[in-house]
């Protein structure tokens, strides 16, 4: 087994949360697509013995509360995804606060858990983000993925490859924040999971988890319930999002989970030191 451990996560959300659905033509009419796939994800960390984390938009205690009952009940970590799910830096500083603060109260509510971590939709994130998490009360944020420059999308601006002091990150962050970014292929650039697991392949993703783990780094992958599930065709939602999902992920999730290592919770590999890149510990 690689010496460090690995992290799945799982960002709690359905198909009609994500930005390709909001923004697209047309609409379904069925219901909170994905969460059937919530289903099969807890099946499959039990069968592995894994421990994962799921970065909840809490909204979704409205439409499915016995969703993320399910999860906490079977142990995993309860992180915040929003409430919402919107784009943060498209809020205002007030409705970007609320989000945080109700995501986290609902969800603590709900599970008895303390929610300690924080994941932005779409890794999108404001200039006051880790003072803004800060002051709601999270001590994680794992909305940072060092890759390449994507034209139109995202990446290219940071360079963070293991769990660190936020202020790594942003060096206003408050010092008690810590920062667990994403997985990135070495060399390539490109996240291990999300759309690339699907253009590439899982094969792609064990390679990336393997290579990163020889350099002492643990992986963290992250993955969507509606990524697992048999999506409508909906007007206007891109290609890409339909590319691989539903039995090809159901598929390769159980193949990264049967791979020879420790799954464990993002708080974990966040309290563990040893892991840190450098510097000063939060
Ligand atoms: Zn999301």
């Amino acid at each position: 087994m690689p010496s460090v451990p690995a992290v799945l996560s799982v960002d709690l959300e359905y198909f009609q949360h994500t930005p390709a659905y909001r923004s697209a033509a047309g609409t379904t009419d069925r219901p909170t697509v994905g969460r059937e796939a919530v289903d099969d994800i807890l099946d499959a960390l039990d069968s592995a013995d894994a421990d994962a984390t799921f970065f909840t938009v809490s909204e979704i205690l409205d439409s499915t509360p016995d969703a993320v009952d399910a999860v906490a009940d079977a142990g995993h970590e309860i992180g915040s995804h929003t409430h919402s799910h919107h784009h943060l830096s498209e809020l205002s500083a007030d409705r970007r606060r609320e989000e945080l603060a109700t995501s986290r109260e609902r969800l603590e509510a709900a599970t008895g858990q303390s929610v300690d971590g924080f994941r932005a939709p779409s890794f999108d994130i404001a200039d006051d983000h880790f003072g803004t998490l800060a002051a709601t009360g999270y001590a994680y944020d794992s909305s940072i993925v060092p890759c390449r420059s994507i034209p139109g999308w995202y990446g290219g601006e940071y360079d963070l490859k293991r769990p660190a002091a936020a202020t790594a990150v942003d060096p206003d962050a408050p010092p008690t924040l810590a920062e667990l970014p994403v997985a990135v292929m070495p060399g390539l650039g490109l996240p291990l999971t999300g759309t690339w697991i699907r253009f590439f392949g899982v094969s792609y993703t064990i390679l990336g988890m393997r290579l990163l783990a020889r350099r002492g780094i643990p992986p963290v992958l992250y993955i969507h319930p509606w990524e697992l599930a048999d999506l409508p065709a909906v007007e206007g939602v891109p290609k890409r999002v339909y590319v691989r999902s539903g039995a090809y992920m159901r598929r390769a999730l159980r193949a990264i989970l049967e791979q020879d290592f420790e799954f464990v919770t993002a708080r974990t590999v966040v309290a563990d030191r040893t892991l840190y890149d450098g510097g000063p510990p939060p």
